[in-house]
């Protein structure tokens, strides 16, 4: 539920309200920066009563949100939420440019690819250390002291790093190495891993399960920000379909519907949506043309030698060619953040 308040509302009548709220045994949540002040109202709500808030002095209505999810939503939340990492703004204007290997391997492949991704403008270098395969056999990540690799090489780069939590321990094993935590597919209803996340300081990448609905995305990250964290960014990264020409199927979909119902950034990862490096580059223009916020792609100077997702990770070269895709259509792309965040804006007033 969400309480509007009246422009004439003193102080006193909004502690009022709170009162009134905390004492039925919910929570208050109040959002800042709009025009309108509003109270948002988290709990069972079949404790507070609709007709009792309007009869509150200063209370102007009270709406009823149907969706499950409270804190995620735009309701909640009506302004774009912004996530600075090492001062690059993600949900902002300019979309963000994450890049590097699936999985970390030695000391000098993340330091070659470091190089590469800072001489190409990107913002945030990505590598697993600790890696969830299907298989027990394969490579399961080189563990802590590549994080270490990744922290020394984002120094001398002012990269920030995103690297994935598997259990609640990775959280503080990777703390001081890591500026984002990155929640995997199949970790994405993980929930006791979700409300540790929630704990912590950092900004989390959370990346939508391959099976999970609109809604089950997103009630996942309300786990994090129910805990305290407002830090999560959303990554569709394909979901499980009867197709076979692709890994994943990209879910375009999801991003202009994400926008309309959330605050939160989304970012795309086509390399895990597409399984195939051939289509990164289209996917990723159209996941930037729907909206999305930023992209998260895979490479590695020599694919063919990585030890996870070969298939789907770019060369060098390629990765060039996405980029110079991408400045194609920068201008445009541009334009359009601004005017979506015009009307995001203007909708607050
Ligand atoms: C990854 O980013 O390498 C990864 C394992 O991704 P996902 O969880 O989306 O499969
Ligand atoms: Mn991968």
């Amino acid at each position: 539920m969400i309480v509007v308040l009246k422009d004439s509302a003193t102080r006193e009548n909004v502690q009022a309200v709170k009162d009134y709220i905390v004492g039925k045994g919910a929570q208050v949540h109040e959002s800042e920066g709009i025009e309108k002040k509003i109270i948002g109202i988290i709990g069972n709500k079949r404790v507070i009563d609709k007709t009792a808030l309007n009869a509150f002095p200063g209370v102007e209505h009270v709406i009823q949100i149907l969706e499950p999810y409270k804190l995620a939503s735009r309701k909640f939340h009506p302004r774009n939420t912004i996530i600075d990492v090492k001062g690059v703004q993600i949900g902002g204007l300019e979309p963000v440019h994450m890049a590097g290997p699936c999985s970390v391997e030695t000391e000098e492949q993340i330091w070659e690819i470091a190089k590469e991704v800072s001489e190409k403008g990107g913002h945030i270098l990505r590598g697993g250390v600790f890696k969830p395969r299907s298989s027990p056999y394969s490579f399961q990540g080189i563990g802590l002291e590549g994080a270490k690799w990744m922290y020394d090489a984002g120094k001398e780069y002012n990269l920030g790093i995103v690297s994935e939590v598997m259990e609640i321990n990775d959280i503080e094993a990777l703390y001081d190495y890591v500026d984002i935590f990155q929640v995997g597919a199949r970790n994405m209803q993980h929930f006791k891993l979700l409300k540790a996340l929630g704990k912590t300081d950092k900004p989390v990448l959370l990346k939508r399960g391959m099976s999970a609905t609109m809604n089950e995305f997103l009630m996942s990250a309300e786990y994090i920000l129910a805990e305290g964290n407002e830090k999560v960014i959303l990554c569709e990264r394909g979901i499980r379909t009867f197709v076979q020409h692709t890994r994943n199927t990209f879910d375009l979909n999801v991003i202009p519907a994400l926008k309309n119902v959330s605050h939160l950034p989304i970012l795309v990862d086509p390399s895990h949506a597409t399984g195939k490096t051939d289509l990164v580059s289209p996917v990723t223009l159209a996941g930037l043309a729907a909206g999305a916020d930023g992209f998260i792609v895979e490479i590695h100077p020599r694919p063919y030698e990585a030890y996870s997702d070969g298939d789907q990770s770019l060369n060098f070269q390629q990765y060039d060619a996405l980029l110079k895709d991408l400045n194609i259509l920068r201008d445009g792309i541009l334009t359009l953040r601004k005017q979506k965040l015009e009307k995001v804006e203007l909708e607050c007033i």
